[in-house]
């Protein structure tokens, strides 16, 4: 079964949903919706640390969160993102 496709905000490239991870606002910060049913506008990323790069780098967080005052650690963020990723 194909699920629905989503863009990476890091490398902005389409893939099936279950190959991203979501993340979602968490103010200050943002939160790895492990489970994909936290509430809110999400933004979608592969799960290694040049899309979460990439994506802080251009400060595409804020943006597809619309969460103007997110702030992101890209390492820390990327390690979160690997590890509970492995849930999975
Ligand atoms: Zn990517």
């Amino acid at each position: 079964m194909t699920g629905p496709e989503r863009t990476c905000v890091g490398c902005r490239t389409k893939a099936p949903a279950s190959e991203l991870v979501r993340v979602v606002a968490d103010l200050p910060g943002v939160a790895v919706d492990t489970r994909r049913r936290l509430p809110g506008r999400g933004a979608w990323v592969h799960p290694r640390a040049e899309c979460v790069e990439a994506a802080t780098r251009r400060k595409a967080w804020a943006r597809a969160l619309k969460a103007p005052g997110v702030t992101v650690d890209a390492a820390e963020l990327a390690q979160r993102v690997a590890t509970e990723n492995t849930v999975f």
